[in-house]
């Protein structure tokens, strides 16, 4: 799962479901999803998330070794290589690592030139390119840096940012649907917006919700601590990359509250408007000088795709593509003397899940054909599948649906799924069924503030035209006696990306085991149907990215 905030982690923030009693499941005696088993998906997870894996970074031997083994499993269970070189697609990467020693945030305020202190006071990201940034600009508040004025809503109105930084909060409105929030909050979306009407740098605020589960002393210990990455294009370019933005920094609140102190707006004037999803933007009168340097290294890690080819000659050059992201976040700072981030639930076992598919449908391969494949770097930013969706080793056109497996929590025995991104198409009813058939209901995402949809690698395929869905666990136990919301939030907040998301938290393989039948099953109605999935007529995501 990637995070929501910009240049930081965490969250995702579940709301108990309804407490309805489960479906009850339904026997399938001749399906080939009997062959999905408790000790498979153990032994894979065990492999994946051992510390030897060192916590599979992108470029990393660890991630290496799992892209092997993944490999390895999909030639045991007969599946046709569908990469570029083999089960492999090689990704090439910059990776890039801040000279944290060279940060510079120097506020020039009345006459006065204050020196900020990095991690104390404010952390920054390298650019993606350069090896050096310096500039000086006045600073213009812009509230979330959203402009959507089909919702009759800007930002931007009445201000001037040319040639000036942007501060911001991160996310968006809250008082926008919630397709259109996900789309505007996220950073490659801002970063447009702000290029257009000519801003050269960036400042995030921190919104209550970010300070509450990113609180400034984890912001500090993870700073710097792993390098970023772009994809690079075929003509050699780094893929997302902005050039026009030539400096930002993320400030601490006591720090923004510093700051914006004897401006036209304080901090908390600022914050609260925000809030109430109100307009409030403003030039603070100030100037801030930002400066960095940044060293590269042009890497590659693969994604590893295998086929299983279907069975009906009309329809066996379509595909249904499983996707799940093999990477996670390698080796950082230590936590309780723990320094390796396993990612066991984030996402070896999205991957477990991934290989154990290709199982189900090797024993009885479907109509249409089935691509599954397990990306690189969705860590760094969504960028395995972002390459893959941009050079398909099959036509994009040939992908009817993509079902995403990114960090299910089997915390306890589960009663409900939640599944991100179907009501947008017509997997809403294939979904439904599928999970149905397995004994759990279906909850409505209960976190549209979360963004979910967009969080994952599934996006990457949405953003070529493909309908898709990911389905996670929701938060009613099956057990009356666990709170499954409690449970999931202690995991969010004391797991989620830290290195005791490791072998020692608690599965329940029913639960594990139920969820991949189901997943399986959404992949046999897809490519048995004889019409593909499509976007519900005049739907926000199928008409942005109509293909
Ligand atoms: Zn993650």
């Amino acid at each position: 799962m990637n995070p929501s905030f910009p240049a930081a982690a965490l969250t995702l923030f579940l709301v108990v479901g309804c407490g309805k009693e489960p479906a009850p499941v339904v026997a399938d005696r001749d399906s080939a999803i009997d062959v999905v088993t408790k000790q498979n998906i153990e032994a894979h997870l065990a492999f994946l998330a051992d510390d030897a894996r060192e916590g599979r970074m992108a470029g990393e031997p660890g991630y290496e070794a799992a892209a092997q083994y993944v490999a390895g499993q999909f030639a045991e269970l007969g599946l046709e290589p569908g990469g570029e070189d083999g089960w492999f697609q090689q990704v090439p990467l910059i990776s890039y690592r801040l000279d944290e020693e060279s940060t510079v945030l120097i506020a020039h305020r009345d006459g006065k030139d204050t020196r900020l202190q990095y991690k104390e006071h404010f952390t920054m990201g390298g650019d993606k390119v350069r090896e050096e940034n310096s500039l000086r600009a006045e600073v213009v508040y812009v509230g979330f840096g959203v402009h959507a004025p089909e919702i009759g809503y800007s930002d931007y109105d009445g201000v001037d940012v040319e040639g000036k930084i942007v501060a911001m909060f991160d996310n968006a409105p809250g008082s926008f649907p919630h397709n259109e929030r996900a789309f505007y909050s996220s950073g490659r979306t801002k970063a447009k917006q702000a290029i257009e009407r000519g801003a050269i740098g960036v400042i995030t605020l921190m919104s209550k919700r970010m300070e509450e589960y990113y609180p400034w002393e984890r912001v500090k210990r993870e700073a710097g601590t792993r390098p970023g990455m772009a994809w690079v294009t075929l003509t050699g370019e780094a893929a997302d990359y902005y050039p026009e933005l030539r400096g930002s920094a993320m400030l601490s609140v006591e720090v923004a509250r510093d700051l914006f102190a004897g401006t036209p707006i304080s901090f908390d004037e600022a914050r609260e408007a925000t809030e109430a999803s109100m307009p409030a933007s403003t030039p603070l009168g100030f100037e801030v000088t930002l400066a960095r340097k940044t060293k590269h290294e042009v890497i590659t890690s693969p994604n590893i795709v295998g086929i299983v080819r279907g069975t009906d000659p009309e329809l066996a050059d379509e595909y249904v593509v499983y996707s799940a992201h093999l990477d996670h976040n390698g080796i950082g700072a230590p936590v309780d003397d723990d320094n390796i981030y396993n990612g066991a639930y984030d996402n070896a076992m999205g991957s477990s899940l991934l290989i154990e598919t290709a199982r189900v449908f090797a024993a009885s391969p479907p109509r249409r054909s089935i691509l599954f494949i397990a990306v690189t770097a969705e860590e760094r930013g969504l960028l395995g599948s972002d390459y893959f969706a941009h050079y398909p080793t099959v036509p994009t056109e040939s992908m009817v649906a993509n079902v995403n497996l990114d960090m299910p929590l089997f915390l306890y025995p589960v009663a409900d799924i939640i599944a991100f991104g179907s009501e947008h198409s017509s997997l809403a009813g294939t979904v439904e069924t599928a999970i149905n058939a397995e004994g759990f209901e279906l909850t409505p995402d209960p976190m549209p503030e979360e963004n979910i949809f967009r969080r994952s690698d599934q996006y990457s395929f949405v953003r070529k035209g493909v309908p898709a869905t990911f389905l996670v666990p929701g938060y009613t136990s099956m057990d009356p006696d666990v709170d499954g919301e409690a449970v999931v939030v202690e995991h969010r907040k004391h797991h989620y990306h830290q290195p005791s998301d490791d072998l020692s938290r608690p599965v329940d393989w029913d639960s594990a085991v139920r969820f991949t039948r189901a997943n399986a099953r959404i992949g046999y109605a897809i490519a048995n149907d004889d019409a593909r999935p499509q976007w519900n007529e005049g739907d926000f995501f199928g008409e942005m990215f109509a293909r």
